[in-house]
């Protein structure tokens, strides 16, 4: 099979890095559902990519409801054919210091990283263990390794490494791998949303962003695209349940 023949799916899609993953693998060939909360958010990604040739369906869907997922998932399979590319990239933030953090934005926080990957995978994997084929990519974060005012990101996306990690275990019999992309510092409304909380207008909270970081400059949603494009690739069918981190220099 090859990649004219493969659905992906990409969660928070309207925008930011899903939208440049959704592009990116409209330009690999790959047929691709644009998911987000919000349809009308979601068709201006899949017009660009329908402009460039490719084919792109739009789908409204909170990643964080049951139905919903379960919905959106079929009518992916129904109109665009079986998905058997994943990328849980659907996130939020809602950072505070731990004393000052509510339970709504822990809940909040937990329930699109990982109820949200949870749901997804588990509609999806139905579909990639049918086609003997399947590509699951966790968004995780360079945060999961703690970072201050992050409590519920950094948790959720630790959580996000271990439910790919698990991925892997299972569904590596049915040709199906999981992993999980780690970004550092990107430049995208979620980023200039932080640089906005802490009163830093966002073309200084880049620069020094680029300073402290070894190849001295912010990343873009294509940085992570790329790797996104290679992990979901038949080349990529032995790697499996890693973590890479897309931070212009090493983290651990
Ligand atoms: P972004 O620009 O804020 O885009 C996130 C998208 O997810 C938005 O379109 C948002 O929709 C959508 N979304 C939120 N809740 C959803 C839900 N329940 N169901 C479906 N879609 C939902 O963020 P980004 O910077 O591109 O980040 C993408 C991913 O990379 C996230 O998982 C983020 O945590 C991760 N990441 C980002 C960075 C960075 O530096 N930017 C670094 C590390 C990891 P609305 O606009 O309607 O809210």
């Amino acid at each position: 099979m090859t990649n004219e023949t493969r659905t992906a799916i990409v969660t928070g899609a309207a925008r930011g890095i899903g939208a440049a993953i959704a592009l990116r693998f409209a330009r690999d060939g790959l047929r691709v559902a644009v998911l987000d909360l919000e349809e009308a958010a979601c068709q201006a990604t899949a017009d660009r990519i329908a402009a460039e040739g490719g084919t792109a369906l739009a789908v409204g869907c909170d990643v964080a409801d049951e139905d919903a997922v379960t919905s959106a998932v079929a009518r992916v399979a129904a109109e665009l054919g079986a998905p058997t590319i994943l990328v849980n990239n659907a996130g939020i933030i809602r950072d505070n210091l731990i004393f000052k953090m509510t339970v709504d934005d822990w809940d909040a926080v937990m329930s699109v990283h990982l109820r949200g990957a949870f749901l997804m995978s588990r509609a999806c994997q139905a579909h990639m263990k049918d086609a003997a084929f399947g590509r699951i990519v966790n968004l995780s974060s360079t945060s999961a390794l703690g970072n201050r005012g992050q409590a519920n990101y950094a948790a959720a996306k630790a959580g996000m490494q271990g439910l790919a990690k698990t991925l892997a275990i299972e569904l590596g019999r049915y040709g199906v791998t999981a992993n999980a992309i780690a970004p550092g510092f990107i430049q995208t409304d979620m980023t200039a949303a932080t640089a906005e909380r802490v009163g830093i207008p966002f073309d200084q909270f880049l620069e020094a962003a680029a300073k402290e970081i070894p190849v001295q400059r912010v990343g873009q949603p294509e940085d992570i695209a790329a790797t996104a494009s290679f992990l979901c690739s038949q080349d990529a069918g032995f790697v499996s349940g890693q973590v890479i981190y897309v931070a212009g220099g090493p983290r651990d």
